[in-house]
């Protein structure tokens, strides 16, 4: 692209009463630039002067120093043959302005103030000259079909919803025929006003929707072998229910099993194997993947003192709930919720409040079926949310159901029944109950966390990475981004992203059809999916300078780059999510996107004004993650929070993205630290790309060790968690930073 800039410095917004606005013009000028000024860039008036510069003068980069780039985002875009650049003059100079004080005057702040004005539209300058437009990747077809995995409640609503909007459905369910666990339900939870009354099943009905839609192919019996391929472009592979095919990871096969299998007492897990490839060439290509697979009972036998597994009648909740539709309810059943014993406060593995709700359901079946019935729920803690409260009321005015907080000591046989005894009830006593059959509120364990459900041929294994961390729910980012895995195109729904009951199975299942839907339209115009909906950057590599060593491989969050025999990248750019987290891995600095590159950042580090001879006048550069550090900046400034003027912010797309060699090119530019300030990680982590900037932190101490031989202190460089709602202590965090240079001193380099 032949680029011509035009600069266009705001004087609205206090920008124009607090800085030198003939000063920033002439820096523009020193970097070839011409400047323009207007009370208010955002309004009509003001965005015409710049289109009319467009259209007179042929400006097509038009570099905007006005507010915050997460503003006006709409306004200042000036459509597809034109790239916008920002330099936010107003939150992060003007409203942020440090305050005179004692050892500042006034004079010294607006010094300080104008000197990061300058910075910022000198780093806008340099990013403007660096930055070109993207070409979104254009796959040659892009199938439009979606994969529905699981026939219960969830997959079949996501196989109607993705149906109704037009598009092809292929719906797998492993089992003979649809419905899920469903079909075994006796009755379910209300879905409607007035929320105090158990439903008839509705499941036959969804069946049937399902069943005579033209637009859903429906395989039962069937399962999925394998998935390769991209989004808009999958590759499935299928395999009869119950067989194992040549992907399937092999079962453990102890010494005992062996022992067994050789004397032909057992059969070995891992005969049998079927070669799909060669049996089933033809794979069906689907463009997304909705995962419904759904949940099991959690185990609870390993809670010994309750008996399941070793007493007769006591039993699971599904095992009670088939009971229940035989009509085989006993006259008086406790239903216990939390195990008890040494840690009381504790739930079953994977309950929640679906957990509750059921053992409500549960509790009613004792009373339809024995007018004299008694129902003894027992809990820690009893959660029913939203308009279930209804339900809860209906529960506690029933006569025959009573309901206490109870730590349970253990489950007896007495004569022909069952003794549970409690303690620490609401009745202030200790209760021994007799009953007739115990139901333990087993939770709900996602299937996911059973073995990889998907089965992908992805360099980076077949299963979701570090399932262990959300005890194998498939949800990539629970926070920010419902129905997304790791895997982009591949969406979760219902048990397998949350224990869910109906009513958010449902929502669940419509979101995670909607996901599949934009994720393929995405696809189709070559641009990313979330969380950077829409930009048609991707990330390119100069091959030829490759050394194999697979940090990008390894390091990608999203399993987008496969590689050869060789360790040669084999990028797949419709996986990509544009994180840029390879780029800032690879050694070679080999990867760049077009609007994004190693060389852009560093040169908007290097275009950062250095003071050789002012000690008061250190710099500090700040890569910033864009998600959550930068906007709780934006936020500190809209509350008139100072921050800290030595330091230059410059946004990036994650922490992950951060090449070392900028760091290398701050201190050798005589900065005298370099921050970053990204997302939460560890077990509650807020990135959106995952592991960004867990992966920046152990660069980082990487990076120390090296500064620490140059004879630079390992401390010029630090790593700060900063989430979205951190604005009122993200000054304070960037203050502590500065101290701690401040105490090591200017960099010894600067000037050299
Ligand atoms: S690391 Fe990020 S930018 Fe690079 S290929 Fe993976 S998803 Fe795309
Ligand atoms: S990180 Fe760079 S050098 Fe290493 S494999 Fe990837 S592209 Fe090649």
């Amino acid at each position: 692209m032949d680029k011509k800039y035009g600069v266009y410095i705001c004087t609205g917004c206090g920008i124009g009463e607090a800085l030198d606005v003939d000063g920033l013009s002439a820096i523009a000028q020193e970097n070839g630039m011409t400047a323009k000024t207007h009370e208010a860039f955002c309004g009509e008036a003001g965005r015409q002067m710049i289109k009319d510069d467009m259209a007179n003068e042929g400006v097509n980069v038009p570099v905007i120093c006005a507010c915050s780039p997460r503003v006006w985002k709409e306004e200042f875009n000036f459509g597809p043959e034109s790239i916008t650049v920002r330099a936010n003059l107003r939150e992060g100079v003007v409203w942020s302005a440090e305050k005179p004080s004692d050892d500042r005057s006034q004079e010294v702040v607006d010094e300080f103030t104008n000197e990061l004005a300058q910075d910022y539209v000198r780093i806008a300058c340099a990013q403007a000259m660096k930055i070109d437009l993207p070409v979104p990747y254009k796959q040659e077809t892009t199938n439009r079909r979606i994969l529905v995995m699981g026939g219960g409640i969830a997959g079949l609503t996501a196989a109607r919803e993705a149906a109704k909007a037009g598009h092809e459905v292929l719906l797998v369910e492993k089992t003979d025929k649809l419905g899920g666990k469903a079909l075994g339900w006796r009755k379910q939870l209300p879905t409607k006003a007035p929320w105090n009354a158990l439903e008839e099943s509705s499941i036959q009905e969804l069946v049937s929707a399902v069943q005579t839609d033209s637009r859903i192919t429906v395989k039962t019996s069937t399962e999925v072998a394998r998935i390769a391929g991209a989004p808009g472009a999958f590759q499935i592979t299928f395999k009869e229910a119950g067989t194992r095919s040549e992907w399937d990871a092999p079962s453990r096969v102890t010494v005992d099993m062996q022992d067994k299998i050789d004397k032909g007492e057992m059969e070995d897990p891992n005969a049998g194997y079927k070669k799909y490839t060669e049996a089933n060439p033809a794979a069906e290509i689907v463009g997304a993947v909705v995962l419904a697979t759904g949940w099991v009972p959690a185990d609870v036998s390993e809670f010994e003192h309750l008996g399941h597994g070793k007493l007769k009648n006591v039993v699971t909740n599904a095992e009670f709930e088939e009971l229940a539709k035989e009509g085989k309810v006993p006259a008086n059943v406790a239903f216990i919720q939390s195990p008890g014993g040494e840690e009381h406060d504790k739930d079953f593995p994977y309950a929640n409040s679906v957990t509750s709700m059921v053992a409500l359901k549960q509790a009613s079946y004792v009373r339809e079926d024995n007018p004299d019935g008694k129902a003894y729920v027992l809990y820690q803690h009893m959660r029913t949310p939203g308009n279930m409260e209804l339900f809860y009321k209906g529960a506690q005015n029933n006569d025959g159901i009573f309901l206490t907080k109870a730590t349970v000591t253990g489950v007896e046989e007495s004569g022909s029944g069952l003794v549970v005894k409690t303690k620490d009830t609401l009745l202030q006593e200790d209760l021994n109950l007799e009953v007739d059959m115990v139901v333990l509120g087993a939770g709900m364990k996602p299937t996911t966390a059973l073995a990889p459900t998907v089965n992908l041929s992805y360099r980076q294994g077949p299963a979701f990475l570090d399932l262990e961390l959300f005890d194998g729910y498939a949800d990539s980012n629970f926070i920010c981004f419902p129905y997304e895995t790791r895997r982009t195109g591949v969406y979760a729904c219902g048990g397998v992203r949350k224990a869910t009951d109906m009513v958010e199975t449902i929502d669940d299942a419509c979101g995670a059809a909607l996901k599949a839907i934009q994720c393929i339209e995405s696809a189709d115009h070559g641009v990313s999916v979330h969380p950077r909906s829409g930009d048609g950057s991707y990330p390119e590599f100069y091959f030829q300078r490759c050394t194999q060593c697979k940090r990008c491989t390894e390091e990608c969050p999203f399993g987008a780059l496969d590689d050869d025999a060789k360790g040669t990248p084999l990028p797949n750019p419709t996986r990509c999510r544009r994180c840029g987290t390879c780029m800032g891995a690879c050694p070679e600095r080999i990867i760049g996107f077009k609007n994004y590159s190693i060389d852009m950042i560093g040169s908007m580090v290097k275009a950062v004004e250095v003071p050789d001879d002012d000690e008061d006048k250190l710099r500090i550069v700040a890569f910033v993650c864009e998600n959550d550090a930068y906007p709780a900046l934006d936020m500190a400034a809209m509350r008139r929070i100072s921050l800290n003027n030595l330091v230059r912010v410059i946004p990036v797309r994650c922490l992950g993205s951060v090449n070392m060699v900028w760091i290398k090119d701050a201190l050798s530019s005589g900065m005298d630290g370099a921050l970053l300030l990204g997302c939460k990680f560890g077990d509650d982590y807020q990135c959106h790309f995952v592991k960004g900037s867990e992966i920046a932190d152990k660069r980082m101490a990487n990076i120390g060790e090296t500064l620490g031989s140059l004879g630079l202190e390992p401390e010029r460089c630090g790593v700060r968690q900063v989430a979205i709602t951190d604005y009122d202590t993200v000054s304070e965090v960037i203050n502590e930073f500065i101290e701690e240079i401040k105490e090591l001193g200017p960099n010894p380099f600067k000037g050299f």
